[in-house]
């Protein structure tokens, strides 16, 4: 059986709020094994993982996993997370690096998410499960495909559990990807990471962003359909739910939907694949 996790982001106005509790309630029937609450690096955001994490636990019943950057942070505040997180009963963090705000000067104690893990193992000790983030495409920031691997390992030999994969829509990339790290070493679970078509331009917009590759065929076919909103949506859907398909034969040990929480895109997938 293919194990499911979601990821959400903590909402911040009212609707968004509101957006959020219609997709928990809609997508914890699916029983998935937890779910992630992403992290805004550095401010106000860092308040709403926490809230987020406990309304997602409290009225939904999820196992959650927050995620938890280091950019900008000391060790003495992301300790203070750390046990806040242990207080709540969370289990898991997804242990990451972030990316500086604009503005912000100073990288803190931390400079790379291996260093978190660390970090994380020596405070907390095996008190969680750390998940690390993985690139199949590479890292977008990383100049060299083979040291983006090595540093990946890093985090694994510093204490990471599992691996979250980037979003992509090419298979192959992520069979290269978990084949090359098996090679230098690798033995734990790395789980792709599916982006569910909810916008077709504002996917483009973030794949820009994270450095995800959308196939040309996929951008052609969503480029005909115009403004067919129904037309997209079905396309989409039966896109990430092939790609899923191929994952899941060719031995993925999981599933991560990036729900940006809504229901209906991540729903549309599942349905098709009938788990
Ligand atoms: P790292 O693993 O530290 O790698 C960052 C870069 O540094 C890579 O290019 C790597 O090759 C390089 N590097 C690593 N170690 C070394 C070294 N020793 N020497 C030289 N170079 C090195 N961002 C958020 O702000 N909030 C979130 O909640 C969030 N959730 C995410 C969840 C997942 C599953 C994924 C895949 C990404 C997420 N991100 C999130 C984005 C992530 O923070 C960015 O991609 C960030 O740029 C890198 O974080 P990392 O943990 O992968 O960093």
């Amino acid at each position: 059986m293919t194990a499911i996790s979601f990821e959400f982001f903590p909402p911040k106005t009212d609707d968004q709020r509101k957006q959020l509790h219609t997709a928990a309630h809609k997508l914890k029937g699916l029983t998935p094994e937890y779910a992630s609450v992403t992290f805004g690096a550095g401010g106000s955001t860092l308040s709403y993982t926490g809230e987020t994490v406990r309304q997602l636990r409290d009225r939904h019943g999820f196992s959650v996993a927050p995620h938890l950057s280091c950019m900008g942070g000391t060790r003495a505040e992301i300790a203070e997370l750390l046990d806040g997180y242990r207080q709540h009963g969370c289990r898991r963090i997804v242990a990451l690096r972030g990316d500086l705000p604009s503005g912000m000067a100073s990288p803190g104690d931390f400079r790379y998410a291996s260093e978190l893990v660390r970090f994380i193992r020596e405070h907390s000790g095996d008190h969680f499960h750390i998940e690390v983030a993985a690139y199949p495409e590479t890292h977008p920031q990383a100049n060299d495909a083979l040291a983006d691997l090595r540093h990946f390992k890093h985090k694994v030999d510093a204490g990471a559990d599992g691996a979250i994969t980037q979003y992509f829509f090419n298979a192959d990339a992520y069979f290269r990807f978990v084949e090359d790290v098996r090679r230098l070493g690798v033995t734990i679970p790395i789980v792709p990471g599916i982006m569910p078509i909810a916008n077709f331009t504002q996917l483009r917009r973030f794949s820009e962003a994270c450095g995800a590759e959308i196939p040309r065929w996929l951008t052609k076919r969503m480029q005909a359909h115009g403004d067919d909103a129904q037309a997209i949506r079905e396309l989409g859907a039966e896109a990430v739910a092939q790609l899923c398909r191929r994952l899941i034969e060719g031995g993925a040990p999981g599933l991560h939907f990036y729900t940006l929480n809504l229901a209906r895109p991540t729903l549309a997938v599942l349905d098709r694949l009938a788990l």
